[in-house]
């Protein structure tokens, strides 16, 4: 016990400004070929990528930690991702 609270108390503290544009875009032929999108579906730890019925990968970009596991593991061309513009994004409340 750490006192600090569990993960989603925890990230619970964070706040968003959200962008109208995403800074997610993903490649679903090259995501479905790899297999990357299930992938992308088990690592991200704040869930921002779903697959939908069809086997895209849908992306809530609005909820992105800007951790960079997902990029780190997607393969080359999968993923086009960057950090929000300037003024957007996660502000971490507690480390
Ligand atoms: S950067 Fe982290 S939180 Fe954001 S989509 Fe990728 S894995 Fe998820």
């Amino acid at each position: 016990m750490t006192g600090f609270g569990d993960v989603p108390q925890r990230l619970a503290g964070n706040s968003y400004v959200v962008d109208e544009d995403s800074h997610i875009a993903i490649d679903q032929d090259l995501a479905r070929k790899t297999g990357d999108g299930k992938l992308l579906v088990r690592i991200c730890p704040a869930q921002v990528y779903s697959e939908n019925d069809d086997g895209s990968i849908g992306i809530l970009f609005a909820a992105c930690l800007e951790c960079g596991t997902c990029l780190a593991l997607a393969s080359p061309g999968v993923l086009t991702w960057h950090y929000p513009n300037g003024g957007f994004g996660i502000a971490f409340r507690e480390g």
